[in-house]
This record gives C-alpha cells, structure tokens and sequence, in this order.
C-alpha cells in the first residue's frame, strides 16, 4: 500500500516538473524561475520571471544584468492571486529555484504553508525566514526526475 506521504512526495515531484515547464514561459535570458500556488490540489495560481504588466519583455540591461524591475516568479504568482477571487491561505508554493528573502516576506504573508523548490542558491536567508515562520520548506532536486 503506497502511504500517504509517497502519495504527497510524488504529487509534489509533478507539481515542481510543471512549475519547471511553465518556466520556459519567461523571456528572460539569465535566468527563467517558475512557480505554481497550489490549494486542495488545484493550481489556484502561476508565474515566472519577468517584467510588470505593460512593461517590454526584456529582463536585461544592456549590460546583461537584471533590470530592478523584474519580478521574480513567486511574486507574480502570488500577486496574480490579489487580482482573483481565491486566495493562497493554507496552500503551497511550487519554484524551481529558492525564494530569495523578498519573497519569503510574501509567502509568509500570504498565508502560504509548504514550499517545495527545486535548485538551491548560494544565499539561504530567504529559506531560513520561512523556516523561521514555521513553513514547511521541501528541497526536491529535479535533476534526475
Ligand atoms: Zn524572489
């Protein structure tokens, strides 16, 4: 019998592999992040790397570096949500890269209470923030799944 916890782990193997499809969605050139919010197992939202609404699609500078601008894959999905009837209160977060610390902030705030990611970064600030704030953060490297 397959226990509840395989059941979960590989629900959250497939979630990540979407998040790390809907990635490819970004037009940036650096780096393409992508994040899933889902809640009673259905994708209440998305998003990726990118520039706000109305903005063009270019991430980099002419010197290849990140525009200041740029919002990172978790903060466009969670505030896709602030624009919808549903909410994140209770849900998970699927990214294909760890939360920097900006972004914590607002999972955390956004009541959100399991992330999985995907790929580890050298800084791990934003990951002790959630762990501080009591979420339960799942490391799952997708290399080989
Ligand atoms: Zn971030």
């Amino acid at each position: 019998m397959e226990s509840k916890n395989d059941k979960q782990s590989k629900l959250d193997v497939r979630y990540l592999r979407m998040a790390r499809i809907w990635a490819e969605n970004s037009y940036c050139k650096r780096r393409q992040v992508g994040a899933l919010v889902v809640k009673d197992k259905m994708i209440i939202s998305d998003g990726y790397n990118g520039t706000p609404s109305g903005f063009e699609n270019v991430c980099e500078d002419d010197d290849n570096v990140t525009k200041p601008y740029v919002l990172h894959a978790e903060a466009n999905a969670i505030t896709k949500l602030a624009r919808s009837n549903n909410n994140s209160d209770g849900a998970t977060i699927y990214i294909t890269a760890s939360p920097c610390i900006e972004c914590a902030k607002l999972i955390i705030q956004a009541g959100i209470k399991r992330v999985v990611y995907g790929e580890k970064y050298r800084l791990t600030d934003g990951i002790e923030l959630l762990e501080r704030a009591g979420i339960e953060v799942i490391y799952i490297g997708l290399e080989d799944k």
